[in-house]
C-alpha cells in the first residue's frame, strides 16, 4: 500500500523521504548512502523505507 507517514516504532516522519529515496535508488545509488544523505539514521526508520513495497496502484482497482 502507501508508505507509512510515520515510523511505527519511534513516530518520526519518514513518508516525506519516500519519493527521493525510490528515485535515487532506481538511478543506481546505494540505498544505505541515500538514507544517510536524507538524514534517516535510526534503524527503525530505515527499515520503514527499505522494506516497503508500493502496492497502492496494484490494489486500487479492486476496492
Ligand atoms: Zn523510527
Amino acid at each position: 500500500m502507501m508508505v507509512p507517514v510515520r515510523c511505527f516504532t519511534c513516530g518520526s516522519v519518514v513518508g516525506e523521504h519516500w519519493e527521493a529515496f525510490t528515485s535515487r535508488v532506481e538511478e543506481g545509488e546505494d540505498p544505505a548512502e541515500v538514507l544517510d544523505d536524507l538524514g534517516v539514521t535510526r534503524h527503525c526508520c530505515r527499515r520503514m523505507l527499505v522494506s516497503h513495497t508500493d502496492l497502492v496502484d496494484v490494489v486500487a482497482p479492486y476496492q
